[in-house]
């Protein structure tokens, strides 16, 4: 033991995590002690070096995780009828950081009419510095394609804004046409286009031909928006990212058709990132006949055993870049006012508190993959796709203290995480699962400590990219 074991330097340190077991997604799992400087990773050492630090945290029998990177999250989002869901980022953020998620990747929301691109960046960046006790990135929404968009871009690139998403289906769609000129101009000033793959057209004959039958019951939902529509939209933008020589990141990716269309473009030399849910990974179709189907509307939906056992394979491989919560707090009382049509229930529900301990437990416990495969998918790739690695992602002497302290033997019920706000409902409460953060730490702030959330809006902040 010694010096020569030190791979960072030995000031004193502000927080030493000792004795557990820390996992990599490229190196796997090693009993370190890992200090923290200053925010960041400044030495990871041999177990019981002889340092001092102003807190210890004893990590024996735990692991130590890279903090969880939601991708797809959707706070305090913007209702039709000038209400937003319920939540904040204050709520969200605990909810989060609770679960192990140290960084969301959130959205600036869809352009009002008269509201320029950086205009809603500065609001939405506002929003986040002045409550989010986690980091949070953004991806702006784009729902036009005119001269003052196109003129925003570069500059909320600069501003580290540099992912977009632009949906292919709903009122804030745009058209083939548009996205083309929308994507020219990301991928001009190096952004990373993203896409809600839907084809549009297809889901509106598919919904028609339904409703012509009668058919608009919760179980009739993943009829109306078939796996061919979101497949045929990914081959679309693949090949116009191909034309590019551009990345392109696709949203919740919901199964079988979808991943063949993202393997095709991949071997056509695209790098296709493959963002999945952590829905698409629990559950299957068979949850739309419960007495609380209304609950799983969420598009695209949830599809068949087949698609599940599917993403998983994907997962293993590494086909699967990153796993989003898609996370968006209807209230339940909103969300549960017409259970028999699923043309009037809102799509979507709130999962963000959810998302990190159940895919530990999908993992680790029930798939039988190992913690670096859990790594892999809850940041690691998600960091590279997104332009956050290498200070998020990674356990590694230069990186934020971004550090989940996990209890691999704590068991938990949904219904015992701390939901978003009081008045929203979510997927996972009669989920069993074992595996929860004892402390959770953002830049090296402490956010959770022995399974209490004690972050603040000082705690977290806007990342720019
Ligand atoms: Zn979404």
């Amino acid at each position: 033991m010694g010096q020569r074991h030190y791979m960072g330097h030995d000031l004193g340190h502000d927080l030493l995590i000792r004795g557990g077991i820390v996992v990599t997604a490229a190196g796997g799992e090693q009993r370190l002690d890992v200090a923290v400087s200053a925010g960041r990773i400044s030495a990871l050492l041999e177990p019981g070096a002889p340092i001092a630090a102003d807190e210890t945290v004893d990590a024996d029998g735990h692991y130590v995780l890279p903090g969880g990177i939601d991708t797809h999250s959707h706070v305090s989002w913007p209702l039709a009828d000038g209400r937003v869901t319920d939540d904040g980022f204050d709520g969200a953020g605990a909810a989060a950081a609770l679960g192990g998620t140290t960084t969301l990747v959130d959205f600036v929301p869809p352009l009002r009419p008269d509201q320029r691109l950086r205009d809603a960046s500065e609001e939405r960046i506002a929003q986040i510095e002045a409550a989010a006790p986690i980091d949070v990135a953004l991806h702006p929404i784009l729902n036009r394609a005119d001269a003052g968009v196109l003129a925003d871009i570069p500059e909320v690139i600069r501003a580290g804004l540099t992912s977009f998403k632009m949906y292919m289906t709903y009122g804030d769609r745009v058209n083939d046409g548009q996205i083309w000129r929308l994507m020219q101009q990301i991928v001009a000033h190096d952004g990373l286009p993203g896409f809600h793959a839907e084809n549009h057209d297809l889901l509106t004959d598919s919904l028609e031909t339904l409703v012509q039958q009668g058919r608009t019951a919760v179980t009739d939902f993943p009829e109306s928006r078939p796996a061919l529509a979101e497949a045929a939209a990914i081959r679309t933008v693949t090949h116009m990212a191909g034309k590019l020589a551009s990345p392109v990141y696709v949203f919740h990716v919901s199964g079988d058709e979808a991943l063949a269309a993202i393997r095709d473009g991949r071997r056509d030399g695209v790098a296709v990132h493959a963002e999945t849910c952590t829905h698409y990974l629990t559950f299957d179709e068979s949850v739309f006949a419960r007495p609380d189907g209304w609950k799983f509307v969420i598009t695209p939906p949830i599809r068949g055993a087949h698609d599940n056992a599917l993403l998983w394979e994907a997962v293993e491989r590494g086909a699967v870049t990153s796993v989003g919560s898609d996370h968006c707090a209807y209230d339940a009382a909103s969300k549960s006012a017409h259970p028999g049509d699923h043309r009037l229930t809102p799509p979507g529900a709130a999962g963000i508190q959810a998302r990190t301990p159940v895919l530990w437990d999908q993992c680790v416990n029930r798939r039988g993959l190992t913690p670096a495969h859990f790594v892999a998918v809850s940041s690691e790739r998600a960091a590279r796709a997104l332009g956050l690695s290498p200070r998020k992602g990674t356990i590694a002497v230069g990186s934020d203290a971004d550090v989940v302290v996990l209890d691999p033997r704590r068991r938990w019920r949904g219904s015992d995480l701390l939901p978003a706000s009081p008045r929203t409902f979510d997927l996972y409460d009669s989920y069993e699962g074992a595996g929860l953060p004892t402390h959770v730490f953002v830049r090296g702030n402490a956010v959770v400590r022995d399974g209490a959330f004690c972050g603040s809006p000082t705690t977290g902040g806007f990342v720019r990219r």
